[in-house]
């Protein structure tokens, strides 16, 4: 019989399992959080939360919970846990897949500047804002915010879905907390009525967050692209559909 491991953290994952469950009602799931958001939205399905340990941690939960498939479906930018399962997976025999959504790509009218840390993109507004101060909607969780906290010719208004912790917070930034799904129209309002000159985004791909993009394209306002980290080897999926049929083959 399969029993699925599924790290989540992301709607993927819950759409994932959701998919998995109408299509076999008797699989065994367990879906794996980090612990990080307080209320987190979940699927019909046994729950387990908190980091393993570290790549042999995971291995050892996977031969104790006897789990015969892994389904790495965290989010992009988390890229240690990832690295894990694939470690982990190898080290146990258990087969391992990555459910990862894909990147957008830029349009004509797109005005990016692609960088490969949060280290990068707050050099990158320091330069910026060299000649004049810059208002940025830093557009990237509330985890990774310690690297702008040096900038001086910047005003941070920062989104996030939860309080990002104060300690985190560079001086003088505005928190605003929202959830998407946001409209292109209403992301247009936000940007114009909080006087945003610059975008700092992750890649995340999918729909949810698209809008501001696509705000920016319209407005003709620059965006600073976190690029993703590079997943470790191994299978790599993009829909919900080609995961499931990756379960399929192994059950
Ligand atoms: P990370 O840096 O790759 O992971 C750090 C550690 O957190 C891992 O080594 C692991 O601890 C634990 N961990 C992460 N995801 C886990 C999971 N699904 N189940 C059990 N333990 C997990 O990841 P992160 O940036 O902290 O992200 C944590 C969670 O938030 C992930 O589930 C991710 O999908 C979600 N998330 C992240 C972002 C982001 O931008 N990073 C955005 C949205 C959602 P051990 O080594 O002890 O096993």
């Amino acid at each position: 019989m399969t029993r699925l491991l599924v790290l989540g953290g992301t709607e993927l994952a819950n759409r994932f399992v959701a998919v998995a469950r109408e299509a076999w009602p008797d699989l065994e799931i367990v879906l794996s959080l980090a612990g990080r958001t307080r209320n987190p939205r979940l699927p019909d399905c046994e729950i387990r939360t908190g980091g393993f340990g570290g790549p042999e941690g995971l291995a050892g939960y996977l031969e104790t919970e006897a789990i015969t498939a892994l389904v790495d479906a965290t989010h992009p930018y988390a890229a240690q846990i990832s690295a894990h399962a694939a470690a982990a997976a190898n080290s146990a025999s258990v087969p391992c897949l990555h459910l990862v959504r894909p990147e957008w790509t830029a349009s004509p009218g797109d005005n990016w500047q692609g960088v490969e840390s949060n280290e990068v993109a707050a050099r990158c507004l320091e330069e910026l804002s060299a000649a004049h101060p810059l208002t940025v909607f830093l557009s990237i969780g509330r985890q990774e915010l310690a690297p702008y906290r040096f900038l001086t010719n910047c005003h941070l208004v920062i989104r996030a879905v939860e309080t990002p912790d104060e300690a985190d917070l560079p001086p003088g930034a505005k928190v605003v907390l929202a959830r998407g799904p946001f409209s292109e129209q209403g992301e247009a309002v936000f940007l114009r009525e909080n006087g945003i000159d610059v975008i700092v985004s992750k890649n995340s791909g999918g729909s949810a967050t698209y809008a501001k993009i696509a705000a920016a394209r319209a407005l003709q306002m620059p965006v600073v692209m976190v690029e993703r980290p590079a997943l470790p080897d191994g299978e790599i999926v993009e829909t919900v559909e080609d995961a499931v049929r990756w379960v399929a083959a192994r059950s």
